[in-house]
C-alpha cells in the first residue's frame, strides 16, 4: 500500500531580500540579518558569521523592528513656538533647521566657542562627535560615560591599560572561577550570556557579588547579596587574606607590574610617594645581583620585591609591594572587621579567598605555545591563572567606584590573572600606555579649534583644565579639582551648571540622544525646572538644540529639534578609534548600513553634524577653498577621514583593499564591509594572544596597526604615581595646587593605592536611622535605552516597574505585595507600587530604570501604565552633595573621576495612605504630540500585512 508522505515545510522563505548590518538595541553591537519583504522589514535574525554574537539574538535585538516602526518616531525638524516644555512646535524644513543651527553656532564660535555645550548620549559615533567638538573649539563636550561607568573605564586605564567590557573580557573558554561584581544585563549582554553558557558547560564556578539576585546573578553558583557600595571593602579583605596566606603570584608581580618599583619615603617632602627615578627619568628597582638601584625595566634587572633601601644621595625608598603589604595586612581589612559593613560573613570571605587561590594556583593552565617577551626573551609556554573577573555599573555608579575598580584590578594582579590563559584578557586596541597618551584640551579661543581632543587622561595637576585660581574651564567641571580624572566628562552636571552659570554662562546646549529632561537626569523634576526657567524675554539657558529619533521627554524642552533616523536607516561606524567590536582573540570593527530608506523628513544625525560643520567652515570639514570636504556626508567621512596619515575610522580593506589597520582611504571600503556582513575581523596569531602588555609579537603588530605609538611594554600599575602627584599638590607641593577648599578632598581621595570609604552622600547626609535603605536601579534584560519604552513588544514585558523590597524587610515595615509606598530621600519623594521578593539584600530596595515615563511622551497614551504605575527614582536623587562648611556643594559624583553616584541613594519607604490615588507621583502636565506625528493606533497590528500573504510568500 503506498505510504502517505508528510509534507512539512521546515523553513518557509519569509523575505525577498536579506541585508546584514549591526544591531543597536543595546551597546553590544551584534551582527544581524534583516529580512525585507516588499521593502518592509519583516524579521531580524542573528548573523551566525558575526564575531560578537555568532548568530545569537536576544529579545531586544529581534524586537528592533518595533523600534524602527515605532509610532513615537519624530517626523520632521521642529521649531519651538510655545513656551519651553509646552510641546508647541511648528514643522520646518531641513534648510531652515540647518540655517538656524548654523546661525546660532556660528555666532558662538566667532565670539567664544565654549558657550557651546555639546553632549551626546549612548551614541556610537564618538570618534566623530568628539572630533567635531574639537574642530568647533569648545572644551564642553562629552558623551554619556560620566553618568554610566567612567569609574570602571578610568580605573582600568590608569591601572591595566585596558578595562572591563569594551576593552577586555574573561577568557570564557578556559576560566575555572568567575567573579562578577555589580552587573546588570546591559553591559555586556549577548557576549556574557554566551560566555556564561560556556562556563556552565565546563562546570566552572560563577560567583556573583550583587545586592540583587536577578539576571546573571540568578544563575550564579553562589550569590553574595552585598551591601551596596561596600564591594571595595570586600575585595581589599580578599587581598588581605591572600597576602596573609602568601597565596599570590610573585613572579607575575615582578615581571609585569610595578610591585618592585621603588617609592620615595620622605614624609612632608615634595617627592614623598613618587617613584625613585634615574637622571633619564626611568623608574628604579633595587637589584638583587648588584645590591643597588637600577632601571626597573632593564631586562637584566633582578628586582627585590620588599624592603627599605637608601638611594644614592641618602633618600629612603621602599617598594610598592612593601607599601601594599603594610596597608592591606592591617587588621582593619580582616574578614571579621569588614563582615558587618559588607554584609558578607567572615567565613564566606575567607572561603572565597581560598577558592580564588585554589583556582589560580592549583588549577594552573599551561599552554604549550612559545612566545617572545618585549625584551626578546623566548618563553616556552604560557602559564595561566584561570580566575577571571568582570564588573560594571553596580561598582562604577558609587562615589567610591574608582577605588573599588582599582581594588578589583589589584586583586587580579595579585593572582596573576591579567591577560593570561583563563584570566581576564585585553581586547585590541588595548592594552595601551598607562594612562593613554592623550591629554585633555580646554584652551578655547574665538574662531579657533582646540589644540587636541577635549577629553583625555591627565598625568598630574599640570594637565587639569583650570584657571590659575582653580576655576574650572569646562561647564561640567571635568578635569577641575572637583573631578580631576574625569575622562568621560560629567554630563549629569551640565544642565545644573549651565543654569547656575557656574563656572560661567553658556549660550547653547546641544544634546544628542540623551533624555536629560527625564531618565538621564538626577533630580529630574529640578532639571525640568532649570530647563524651563525664564529670564527676561528668554531663558536662563538661552538656547537648546536637541537631536533624537524619538519623541522623548527632552524634545519638549528644545528650541530646535533635529530628528534622527533609526539605526536601520543610516550608516554608522563602530570604530577602533572609539569602542570597537574586538574580542580577546581578534581585532574588529563594524558599520551599519541603511537597510531601508527613511519614510519621514529625518536625517542621520552624523550627516547633519558634518553638514553643519561645513556650513560653519570648521577646519577639517572644508577644503582650503571652502568647499565641503565630505560632500557624501557621513559615509564619505567614514571612508576618507584620516586621523593620522593612513589611520581612519575603519581598519579593514584600506588602500587597494589588501591593507588593514593603516593604509590610504579606499573608495570601495564600505562596499567591502557590506559584502562581508558589515564587519572586519582579524584573528590574532596564537603566540600573540596572551601577556600582550609584554608580548613582543603583539606589541609590534599593535604598533603596525596604529594602536600604540611604540612597541614598549605596558607595566601594570598597582601603585599610581599620578594619584600621588595630585595628593602632593593638595599637601602644598608643586606649581599647580588646588584652592584651599579642595585640598582636604584631594588629599583624602587621591591615594596611590586603592582605598575604601563610605559613599559620600551616605557618609555626609543621610542619618542611618532616618534613611536606612539603599535604593538602586538596573536596566532590565528586555530594555537597554529608554527607547524600549515605546517598543510594543518590549512594553508587554515591562509596562510598569515596581519597587522590589526584601520580603523580611517588607513584613517588618508592615508592607504587602502591591502596596503603594512613598520612597523618601533627603532630596525628594516618589510614589511607587511594591513587589516583595527574596533575592535582594535586606537593606536594599531596587527597581528597573527608565520604564516610568512622563504622560504623553513617546506617543504613549496618557493612561499608559508607564506614566500611571511606572515610576522614576531619579526624582529622589540629588545631583549635588550636602553643603560643605562654607556652603559649597560638590556634585554627587566620585571625587576622582566625576562619575555620577546614582547608587549612593539612601531612602526610607512609607506606606501610602488608603485614600491616595493608586498612581505614581510626581505627575507632570501631559506632553502633547509634536506636529506631524500621527496618533499611535490603539492596537499595534505590526505584521498583519504579512499574515494574509502566507501562500504567496514562497
Ligand atoms: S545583545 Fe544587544 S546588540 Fe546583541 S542582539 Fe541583543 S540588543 Fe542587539
Amino acid at each position: 500500500m503506498p505510504r502517505a508522505e508528510e509534507q512539512i515545510e521546515l523553513s518557509r522563505p519569509i523575505s525577498d531580500e536579506v541585508k546584514r548590518t549591526t544591531c543597536y538595541m543595546c551597546a553590544c553591537r551584534c551582527g544581524i540579518k534583516v529580512h525585507l519583504k516588499d521593502g518592509q522589514i519583516r524579521y531580524i535574525e542573528g548573523n551566525r558569521d558575526h564575531p560578537v554574537n555568532q548568530g545569537v539574538l536576544c529579545g531586544k535585538g529581534s524586537a528592533g523592528l518595533m523600534n524602527h516602526y515605532s509610532p513615537a518616531r519624530l517626523t520632521s525638524p521642529l521649531l519651538r513656538t510655545g513656551l519651553r516644555g509646552s510641546g508647541e512646535f511648528r514643522e520646518i524644513g531641513w534648510d531652515e533647521a540647518i540655517a538656524i543651527a548654523a546661525d546660532w553656532l556660528g555666532k558662538i564660535r566667532a565670539r567664544n566657542p565654549r558657550e557651546l555645550a555639546f553632549f551626546t548620549g549612548r551614541d556610537q559615533s564618538q570618534a566623530l562627535t568628539g572630533w567635531w567638538a574639537q574642530q568647533f573649539g569648545t572644551p564642553n563636550y562629552s558623551a554619556h560615560g560620566g553618568f554610566c561607568s567612567v569609574n570602571m573605564a578610568a580605573a582600568g586605564l590608569y591601572t591595566l591599560g585596558g578595562s572591563f567590557w569594551e576593552f577586555g573580557e574573561p577568557d570564557w573558554e578556559r576560566t575555572r572561577y568567575f567573579l562578577m561584581f555589580g552587573v546588570a544585563e546591559d553591559h555586556d549582554s549577548n557576549p556574557i550570556k554566551i560566555g556564561l553558557g560556556k562556563l556552565k558547560g565546563r562546570g566552572a564556578k560563577f560567583v556573583s557579588v550583587n545586592p540583587v539576585k536577578t539576571g546573571y546573578s540568578a544563575i550564579a553558583d553562589e550569590w553574595l547579596g552585598i551591601n551596596p557600595g561596600t564591594d571595595g571593602l570586600l575585595v581589599l579583605s580578599l587581598v588581605h587574606e591572600l597576602l596573609k596566606a602568601d597565596r599570590i603570584d610573585l613572579d607575575f608581580l615582578v615581571r609585569y607590574t610595578n610591585a618592585p618599583w621603588l617609592v620615595i619615603r620622605n614624609p612632608g617632602g615634595a617627592d614623598d610617594g613618587l617613584f625613585a627615578r634615574d637622571v633619564a627619568g626611568r623608574s628604579l628597582c633595587w637589584d638583587r645581583a648588584t645590591n643597588r638601584a637600577m632601571d626597573a625595566n632593564a631586562p637584566e634587572a633582578s628586582p627585590v620585591i620588599a624592603g627599605e633601601f637608601t638611594l644614592p644621595g641618602g633618600r629612603k625608598a621602599t617598594t610598592v609591594f612593601q607599601l601594599m603589604a603594610e596597608r592591606y595586612l592591617d587588621p582593619g581589612y580582616a574578614p571579621e572587621t569588614v563582615a558587618a559593613e559588607t554584609g558578607i560573613p567572615a567565613a564566606t570571605i575567607r572561603r572565597l579567598a581560598a577558592e580564588l587561590a585554589e583556582a589560580a594556583f592549583e588549577k594552573e593552565i599551561v599552554l604549550d605555545i612559545p612566545w617572545t617577551d618585549w625584551a626578546g626573551r623566548r618563553r616556552e609556554m604560557m602559564i595561566g591563572r584561570p580566575v577571571s573577573m568582570h564588573a560594571m555599573r553596580g561598582i562604577s555608579a558609587h562615589s567610591n567606584g574608582f577605588h573599588t575598580c582599582r581594588a578589583i584590578h589589584l586583586l587580579q594582579m595579585l593572582l596573576g590573572s591579567i591577560d593570561c590563559p583563563g584570566g581576564w584578557r585585553y581586547k585590541p586596541p588595548f592594552p595601551r600606555p598607562i594612562p593613554p597618551a592623550i591629554r585633555p584640551n580646554g584652551d578655547s579661543h574665538p574662531g579657533t579649534s582646540l589644540g587636541g581632543p577635549a577629553l583625555g587622561f591627565p598625568t598630574g595637576p599640570a594637565d587639569l583644565l583650570v584657571e590659575a585660581d582653580g576655576t574650572p574651564r569646562r561647564i561640567d567641571k571635568a578635569y577641575s579639582w572637583e573631578a580631576p580624572l574625569a575622562a568621560h566628562g560629567l554630563m549629569h552636571m551640565v544642565i545644573r551648571n549651565a543654569w547656575a552659570r557656574d563656572p560661567y554662562p553658556i549660550d547653547t546646549l546641544f544634546l544628542y540622544m540623551s533624555n536629560m529632561a527625564w531618565n538621564s537626569a538626577m533630580n529630574a523634576s529640578g532639571t525640568i525646572a532649570m530647563l524651563s526657567e525664564r529670564e527676561g524675554e528668554g531663558y536662563r539657558i538661552p538656547r537648546i538644540i536637541y537631536a533624537d529619533a524619538y519623541f522623548s521627554e527632552m524634545v519638549a524642552y528644545a528650541d530646535l529639534v533635529l530628528p534622527d533616523t533609526t539605526y536601520l536607516e543610516r550608516y554608522d561606524c563602530i570604530s577602533l578609534l572609539d569602542r570597537p567590536i574586538s574580542h580577546a582573540d581578534s581585532a574588529g570593527d563594524a558599520i551599519r548600513q541603511p537597510v531601508v530608506a527613511p519614510d519621514r523628513d529625518v536625517r542621520p544625525f552624523q550627516d547633519v553634524l558634518i553638514e553643519l560643520g561645513a556650513r560653519l567652515k570648521l577646519p577639517g570639514l572644508v577644503e582650503l577653498d571652502g568647499r565641503p570636504k565630505y560632500p557624501g556626508l557621513y559615509a564619505d567621512y567614514i571612508v576618507n577621514h584620516q586621523r593620522k596619515p593612513g589611520i581612519g575610522m575603519l581598519a579593514g580593506w584600506r588602500g587597494d583593499g589588501s591593507k588593514q589597520g593603516t593604509g590610504e582611504p579606499n573608495p570601495s571600503q564600505l562596499e567591502r564591509y557590506i559584502a562581508h556582513g558589515c564587519f572586519w575581523h582579524y584573528e590574532i596569531p596564537e603566540d600573540q594572544r596572551f601577556f600582550r602588555h609584554a608580548n613582543k609579537g603583539y606589541l609590534d603588530w599593535a604598533t603596525s596597526m596604529g594602536f600604540i605609538d611604540h612597541a614598549e611594554p605596558v607595566v601594570l600599575q598597582l601603585y599610581s604615581e599620578v594619584l600621588q602627584k595630585f595628593r602632593l599638590a593638595a599637601q602644598g607641593h608643586g606649581a599647580v595646587q588646588p584652592p584651599e577648599r579642595d585640598r582636604p578632598r584631594i588629599a583624602a581621595y587621591f591615594d596611590p593605592l586603592p582605598i575604601w570609604y563610605r559613599p559620600l552622600e551616605e557618609a555626609a547626609a543621610a542619618p542611618e536611622d532616618e534613611f536606612p535603605l539603599h535604593a538602586v536601579t538596573q536596566r532590565p534584560m528586555a530594555m537597554y535605552h529608554a527607547w524600549g519604552s515605546q517598543n510594543a513588544w518590549l512594553r508587554q514585558i515591562h509596562g510598569a516597574n515596581r519597587l522590589f523590597v526584601n520580603r523580611h524587610t517588607g513584613e517588618r515595615l508592615g508592607l504587602a505585595d502591591d502596596d503603594w509606598v512613598w520612597i523618601e530621600s533627603p532630596h525628594g519623594q516618589v510614589k511607587a507600587q511594591i513587589r516583595l521578593m527574596e533575592g535582594v539584600n535586606e537593606q536594599t530596595v531596587w527597581s528597573w530604570n527608565a520604564i516610568g515615563k512622563r504622560a504623553g511622551a513617546w506617543n504613549l497614551s496618557s493612561a499608559a501604565p508607564e506614566s500611571r504605575r511606572g515610576f522614576l527614582l531619579n526624582h529622589a536623587i540629588s545631583e549635588l552633595l550636602p553643603a560643605q562648611p562654607g556652603g559649597y556643594r560638590y556634585s554627587n559624583s566620585d571625587p576622582v573621576t566625576g562619575q555620577a553616584a546614582w547608587y549612593d541613594l539612601k531612602v526610607r519607604i512609607v506606606k501610602a495612605s488608603a485614600d491616595e490615588a493608586e498612581e505614581t507621583s510626581p505627575q507632570f502636565q501631559p506632553l502633547p504630540r509634536p506636529p506631524g506625528m500621527a496618533p499611535a493606533p490603539e492596537i499595534l497590528r505590526y505584521g498583519a500585512r504579512f499574515r494574509g500573504r502566507r501562500d504567496s510568500a514562497r
